[in-house]
């Protein structure tokens, strides 16, 4: 099937309320271009470089969501145009995009991304960490990025219910996060908006469990 009929089958499952964030990491411009050309305006990349590269060649409308891992050195190749950073999981990264964001006159959406797989390998925060993060003197004083929400990803198991469990935990911490006495709300009096969990094998599971932003690779663009 084409990209414009993969992408209009998943919009057709989608609720209103939930944000596509299309993942096209690993695919060529004109796989972009057809996903742009039937619509699609979100696209989500995990390699700054790469993330740089397409948004060169590409319509300037498009909002770049950075979603892999950051590493703090690359911070600044994206800080002129990306949207939202999903995979903010340190203090000192978070510094160096209220950094970088200061240099470029802008305002820098972010994501904090919560651990809570089972596997070793997932990168993000623990509870502890970030309520420590949130209430620290540093973030603060920030001025130039906003905490817009979470981001999480399951392990990756056939396991509906771990999923479902994985998923249902960081939907807690998102409530909590909005909650009136929590401290980030507290110190910026704006209440974050965007739960982003779910992918292509999990994003109905995701939906189910409060998502209100999915990213979605393989299932619009094929196999990588
Ligand atoms: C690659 C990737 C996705 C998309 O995965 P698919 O299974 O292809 O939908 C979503 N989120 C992150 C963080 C990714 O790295």
């Amino acid at each position: 099937m084409s990209i414009a009929a993969n992408l209009q089958i998943i919009r057709s499952t989608l609720p209103e309320h939930v944000t596509l964030v299309a993942v096209s990491k690993t695919k060529p411009v004109p796989d972009l271009m057809e996903a742009y050309n039937a619509g699609q305006r979100i696209f989500g990349e995990n390699k700054i470089q790469e993330m740089v590269d397409k948004w060169e060649q590409l319509p300037k409308d498009i909002e770049w969501h950075m979603i892999g891992h950051v590493q703090t050195n690359k911070v600044k190749y994206m800080a002129p145009f990306v949207s939202l950073i999903h995979g903010v999981d340190s203090l000192k990264l978070l510094e160096e995009i209220n950094k970088q964001a200061l240099k470029n006159n802008r305002v820098i959406d972010c994501l904090l991304q919560i651990y809570i797989a089972e596997e070793e390998s997932k990168f993000g925060l623990d509870e502890e960490e970030l309520a420590s993060l949130l209430s620290s003197d540093s973030f603060l004083k920030m001025k130039n990025i906003r905490i817009v929400g979470l981001m999480g990803m399951a392990t990756f198991t056939d396991n509906q219910n771990q999923i479902k469990k994985e998923f249902t935990h960081l939907k807690s911490i998102f409530d909590e996060l909005r909650g009136t006495d929590a401290i980030y709300r507290v110190s910026t009096n704006t209440i974050p908006q965007t739960l982003s969990m779910g992918m292509s094998g999990d994003y109905q599971l995701a939906i189910a469990c409060g998502s209100t932003m999915v990213r979605i690779g393989s299932s619009i663009f094929g196999g990588r």
